[in-house]
């Protein structure tokens, strides 16, 4: 799960991150309100929603009054943010955070992540900071330091400043950067994050007094530990999650909505990704990962292809099923059944294999439906493609 950037501060607040203060608000009023409150010679106005790269798209504007945040906030509440994280459709926004804007000198990058070649949580700091850090990564690797942590004892204080003097943190600052990446290691562990990021981490100026604090901040968590975070798991934004999404976890189905008009339904995730690269392989493009499990019934199935068919892109259907704990005829059953329920408007085409698979093939060729009926992956993701095509033509 994912939260906002204003979330993110408080819980890193709370373990003693460095962070500038500020205000969420949802109106052009709250915002300027928060700003006369915060009373600060400079401020910026940052749209809130689940992506990065806001600053480039115009979603992070300075203003040097509130009645300037408040102008930002007028153009920056229910736009259309579009970055390279968003896709082409972009978000809207739904809040602004209003905050105390600082001077910058430096932008740095310090993150968090578990990693798994090491099987340690690992802390990456980098001078190339404020900028996409994947391109770094993959350009310069070299500027990116590394902390691997020992999960015994923890983040240590002498890692930590290793850290701050391998960024070339000044020298009076280094024990506060160091208090900071410790609150960010509490933070981390205590709150069961998959990542945490803050990129900029910034060294900035005020009246002559220089301070590390964290400029932008990204916290991702491990969802199987949401059950012992009722506080985080109430800082879901519903707007941030597909509605689709948020319906097939309540029917216990693994559902990712994607931008292609092939819609799928496959059991089991391996199986899922492969007939999604299959797709692709042939030409087409998928239009969601969907896991109906291991033991999905008439119900979950119809569930599942109402789901498929809420999306308006989807041009076609592929239903990839290997019959093991399921038997293929009581599958044949359930798409029969779901079929005849929702009324199927695009090409379906099944592929089953597994237990009983020959009995599940008559029963959809006498069910009278128009199934394409495909043996083997490779032959259903070319029939889909083009079913696919040929309906978008
Ligand atoms: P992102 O683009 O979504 O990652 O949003 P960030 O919070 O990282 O902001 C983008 C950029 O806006 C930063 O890299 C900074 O250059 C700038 N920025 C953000 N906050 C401040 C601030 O308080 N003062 C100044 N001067 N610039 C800021
Ligand atoms: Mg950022």
């Amino acid at each position: 799960m994912n939260v906002h950037e204003y979330q993110a501060k408080e819980i890193l607040k709370a373990h003693g991150v460095n962070v500038p203060r500020g205000e969420v608000a949802l109106t052009p009023d709250e915002a300027e309100a928060i700003a006369s409150k915060l009373d600060c010679p400079m401020y910026v106005v940052k749209a809130q929603i689940h992506a990065g790269g806001r600053g480039k798209g115009g979603g992070v504007k300075l203003a040097k009054n509130s009645e300037e945040v408040r102008k930002h906030a007028e153009a920056i509440l229910g736009m259309q943010l579009v970055t390279h994280q968003t896709g082409p459709n972009g978000k809207r926004v739904h809040k602004v955070l209003i905050a105390e804007a600082s001077e910058i000198e430096k932008e740095l990058y310090l993150s968090i992540v578990v990693d798994r070649e090491s099987s340690r949580i690992v802390m990456m700091g980098s001078e190339e900071g404020g900028v996409d850090i994947e391109e770094v990564a993959a350009s310069q690797p070299e500027k990116i330091l590394k902390e691997t942590i020992d999960p015994a004892i923890g983040l240590q204080p002498f890692q930590a400043r290793k850290m701050a003097y391998g960024l070339n943190i000044p020298g009076d600052l280094v024990n506060s950067a160091a208090k900071l990446m410790l609150g960010l290691y509490d933070a981390f562990v205590n709150s069961d994050c998959s990542l945490a990021e803050i990129n900029p981490l910034a060294i900035t100026r005020t009246d002559e007094k220089q301070e590390v604090v964290a400029l932008d901040a990204k916290l991702n968590f491990d969802d199987n530990a949401l059950g012992r975070h009722k506080d985080i798991e109430a800082m879901r934004d519903r707007h941030e999650e597909e509605e689709r999404e948020l319906e097939a976890k309540k029917f216990g189905l693994s559902y990712i909505s994607l931008d292609g008009n092939i819609g799928c339904m496959v059991n089991g995730a391996g199986l899922a990704m492969a007939t999604m690269d299959l797709i692709k392989l042939h030409g087409g493009e998928p239009a969601n990962f969907l896991d109906v499990g291991g033991s999905a019934t008439t119900e979950t199935v119809s569930h599942a292809f109402r789901l498929i068919l809420a999306d308006e892109q989807v041009k076609a259907v592929l239903v990839n099923i290997f019959g093991g704990i399921m038997k293929c005829d009581v599958i044949a059953e359930g798409i029969i059944e779901a079929v005849k329920q929702i009324d199927l408007k695009v090409p379906l085409v099944v592929r089953l294999e597994g237990t009983n698979v020959e009995l599940g093939k008559q029963i959809l060729a006498d069910s009278g439906l128009n199934l394409i009926a495909a043996d083997g992956l490779a032959e259903a993701a070319q029939k889909v493609v083009e079913a696919a095509r040929e309906v978008s033509e």
